[in-house]
């Protein structure tokens, strides 16, 4: 390093303490970056690389950005994965004595960026903390662009821990994730987190973690007394992620987190649970295919008037309610607004004027906010009062009280609105933001400023007739300030009291002492102006600072208040019911329909075939058969989604809707996309059945779709079998299973509870029409390759199918029995002793075996096990 110059050896310094970091190292109107950094951030950003001298023989790669304009830089950079540091001069280099002191005020990663263009506005970018053992994890995860705090935790054996890490962290679906290092190293999270989430992954180690001092820290931070009713200090794990997380936080933002202030701890199981799966495979925030809100049943309920709210329905939608009181209260709000659309669009109409209050006090609270920020603030303010005046003087009791809960924050309005100027510029140091009016020297500083350049312009006139020279001028540059202006016809006119300053080739530029004095007293005025304005500012954003807890309390009222309004727009447009909650163990649905299907066939101007469900003690697990493209999935993902819609507590597609809290929906459907961490597709059915099977409860929804199909037929018919009997007789959780092994049709007379249904199709020669309606039975056959005919696969291939299916049908007739054939086969004799009788095989085994039994040798315990 010695051969370094002395600003690299800085540089070199600062940087070896941030090496995960692409250094933005400030030199006067650019940030710099050298060496590695410049290399990756040229080509990432696809701007120049050159070289500066460092000292060393060779010269150091260099790449810069402009400070005023560094933002896009940043959000392209974190886009692409990376941190960048960001390090400022910390003295004016005017008055620095050798080199620069400088240092580094902020770390920008994934979680932590705040630039509100960088960010999708309806979705959270949450930053998460993981700690796990053996025994427990704990969870915490905040969005610091709006000042929300969540934690958690879960104590279990390996698989409770690891499906807890899976929903959790597919749910809130973080864009950084701080783990410890025994998470770290455990493949199969990594593998999951790595494949299903984009998110950078800080690790640390194990070692850090003090939990004496993380309670000092959490309670200091969040202002929370120790005591014994405060549970949330006996929650060892959350307190360990959380401490984690605001280590992290406070070294890399190097500032106060004001607005992260308020922490909620919820137990995973106070909301209804929706596993990785459930959420991925019913579409609810995003689709499977393209992973995109358009085509999600997000896409059909979000018609949020503001961003708060847009990401609040998300959030509902992510965690269903289980508390039929809490459900209603939501439902009687929709309920008024639909009955009176009137009154619900003006309340939408007000909404709309209100800009993103969480991320605005984001801004403030992290300092980065301008004048023009304050004045969205101030435009939202303006309109509380209508809102509230609005919910007051409405007829509707839980409107009024909500409206009685919003506080207008008059006083954060009226301190907006007597300094800030209506229309500021976007930058901070070039003044223009603050109203004359609200501060004295200001207002001095301004008229002196404005009175100097009155004169100025009389100067001009008066040395003009004063000289006799008519094509004078005063003018302005950096370098000598202000001047006179004189063309080389007219130097000879040029009074003695002028003092060149500069030639030009075809005029002369001229000073005058009085002229000189003015200037000085222009440019101060103009100086102290700026300074005192960018005071003022700092001044006024700290008092708003101080009232942080109630703008934020108002952004949670109007986002709730949007979401409602927006669930009762949709809920009216569709002609939505409200569904009656209740505890007992049974879905009743009639004239029920798929939101999302609904709509794309309304886009086509096509229909929907609505269809009844009733799932109840006698129909607990409905078999259903038919053909592919019937409309099996649809059917069951539409009892699945009604029943997830009636929890966040709007209304549902339906002619009406009798719903018993479900605690917990599982889906079994497709293929996943687990492949890639090294499981076969059978592989991870099976698993996703297993983790069924343990969690699922009687008040669980499940929905299975071909279970067992990814194996050999009839390895695939008996899983599938022992798992609808499992379910059936000792789970009793209510289960939609759609298969195409008919013999499982069967089942309906051995096991109570088990109804099979089928979608209906008809049979037109050699072709089928979907007819879409279910109904009690079962098909006899899959139609596979009418079906096929209908995706226009190649005629001669359909042809040869029919061929090679008469073939095995043929062959069958002959070993009946046999336990060879084709499950589907076997059906088509429609002779129900014919076909495979599952259930027979055990019992067939069972009477053997007492057959073998020798009696006289038998001992009276062998009798009677
Ligand atoms: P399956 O699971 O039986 O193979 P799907 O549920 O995937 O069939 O349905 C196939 C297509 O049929 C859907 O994409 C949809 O366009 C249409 N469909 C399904 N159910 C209905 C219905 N009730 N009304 C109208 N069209 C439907």
């Amino acid at each position: 390093m010695s051969s370094l110059t002395p600003m690299m050896n800085q540089y070199k310094k600062i940087k070896s303490n941030y090496k995960d970091c692409i250094l933005f190292f400030r030199l006067g109107d650019f940030y710099e970056m050298f060496f590695e950094d410049a290399l990756t951030a040229s080509k990432e950003l696809e701007i120049t690389l050159t070289q500066r001298d460092c000292g060393q023989k060779e010269k150091a790669p260099m790449c810069g950005v402009p400070h005023h304009a560094v933002e896009p830089y940043i959000a392209k950079l974190i886009d692409k994965g990376y941190k960048v540091a960001i390090c400022e001069q910390l003295e004016d280099p005017k008055f620095a004595k050798g080199i620069v002191k400088r240092d580094i005020v902020k770390i920008i990663s994934p979680g932590t960026i705040t630039d509100t263009n960088a960010l999708d506005e309806k979705s959270n970018n949450f930053i998460a903390s993981l700690y796990m053992n053996e025994e427990g994890v704990g969870l915490t995860y905040a969005d610091i662009s709006t000042g929300e705090v969540y934690t958690t935790e879960c104590m279990g054996n390996e698989k409770d821990i690891y499906n807890f890490i899976l929903d959790e962290i597919g749910k809130i679906n973080p864009s950084e994730i701080l783990v410890n290092e025994l998470l770290y190293n455990n493949k199969k999270i990594m593998n999951f987190i790595r494949n299903r989430i984009n998110a950078y992954i800080d690790k640390y180690d194990d070692g850090i973690i003090d939990e004496e001092d993380y309670i000092d820290k959490v309670q200091k931070h969040f202002n929370i007394t120790v005591n014994e009713k405060n549970s949330l200090f006996n929650k060892n794990y959350s307190i360990r992620s959380m401490g984690v997380l605001l280590d992290y936080l406070y070294s890399t933002q190097k500032n106060s987190l004001d607005h992260l202030k308020n922490i909620s701890y919820y137990e995973f199981n106070e909301y209804m649970i929706l596993d990785i799966n459930a959420r991925t495979n019913l579409e609810i925030v995003e689709t499977i295919r393209g992973r995109e809100k358009k085509g999600s049943l997000l896409w059909i309920l979000d018609k949020t008037s503001t961003a708060m709210g847009g990401r609040l329905l998300k959030k509902w939608l992510e965690q269903p309610l289980l508390s039929i009181r809490d459900i209603n209260k939501r439902l009687d709000i929709i309920d008024i607004f639909v009955n009176d659309i009137i009154f619900m669009d003006k309340v939408k109409d007000s909404l709309s004027k209100i800009y993103d209050l969480e991320r605005l006090s984001g801004k403030i609270s992290n300092g980065n906010c301008n004048g023009r920020d304050l004045i969205s603030l101030k435009i939202s303010l303006e309109n509380l009062p209508l809102i509230k005046d609005l919910l007051i003087n409405s007829t509707y009791e839980p409107l009024i009280t909500l409206g009685k809960e919003i506080d207008c924050l008059e006083d954060v309005y009226n301190l907006i609105d007597k300094s800030i100027i209506d229309d500021p510029p976007v930058s901070l140091k070039d003044g223009g933001i603050i109203k004359s009016s609200y501060n004295e020297e200001l207002c001095e500083l301004r008229n002196l400023s404005h009175n100097g350049k009155g004169w100025l312009s009389n100067l001009e006139e008066s040395e003009k007739k004063k000289t006799g020279i008519r094509s004078l001028k005063v003018g302005f540059n950096k370098v000598f300030g202000y001047y006179i202006e004189v063309s080389n016809a007219n130097l000879d006119l040029v009074p003695d009291n002028y003092i060149r300053k500069q030639t030009l080739s075809n005029a002369e530029r001229f000073i005058t002492p009085e002229l000189k004095e003015m200037e000085a007293k222009i440019l101060g005025a103009e100086d102290r102006m700026i300074n005192l304005e960018y005071k003022l500012f700092v001044q006024i954003r700290d008092d708003i600072k101080k009232e942080m807890d109630r703008i934020q309390r108002v952004s949670r009222i109007i986002s709730k208040l949007d979401v409602l309004n927006s669930l009762s727009q949709v809920s009216y447009k569709n002609n939505y019911v409200r569904p009656h909650i209740n505890n007992e163990e049974k879905i009743e649905i009639k004239n029920g329909k798929h939101p999302i299907v609904e709509k794309m066939l309304e886009n086509n101007d096509k229909f929907f075939v609505p269809n009844d469900t009733c799932l109840d003690e006698e129909n607990k697990m409905l078999i259903i058969t038919g053909p592919n493209m019937a409309g099996k999935s649809t059917y069951m993902r539409q009892v699945a989604l009604i029943t997830l819609m009636a929890q966040i507590g709007c209304f549902v597609p339906a002619d009406s809707a009798d719903i018993g809290i479900v605690d917990k929906i599982f889906t079994r459907i497709g293929a996943s996309d687990n492949l890639s961490q090294g499981e076969s597709t059978f592989m991870v059915e099976m698993n996703e059945v297993a983790n069924i099977i343990k969690n699922a409860t009687e008040k669980s929804l499940i929905i299975l779709d071909e279970v067992g199909r990814g194996t050999s037929t009839f390895d695939g018919l008996s899983i599938a079998g022992a798992v609808v009997e499992y379910i059936a007789q000792h789970i009793k959780a209510k289960t939609l299973f759609a298969t195409h092994y008919h013999e499982l049709t069967q089942l309906e007379d051995k096991i109570d509870g088990v109804k099979n249904f089928t979608i209906m199709i008809q049979e037109e020669g050699d072709s089928i029409k979907f007819l879409r309606k279910i109904v009690r039975g079962s098909s006899d056959r899959s139609y596979g390759i009418e079906v096929a005919k209908l995706s226009g696969i190649d005629e001669s291939i359909i042809n040869r199918a029919k061929e090679i299916l008469a073939e095995i049908e043929m062959k069958n007739s002959g070993i009946t029995d046999d336990k060879k054939s084709s499950s589907e086969t076997k059906i088509k004799k429609k002779n129900k002793n014919n076909q495979i009788d599952l259930f027979q095989i055990k019992k067939d085994k069972l009477i053997e075996e007492i057959k073998n039994i020798n009696i006289l040798k038998l001992t009276p315990m062998d009798a009677m096990n």
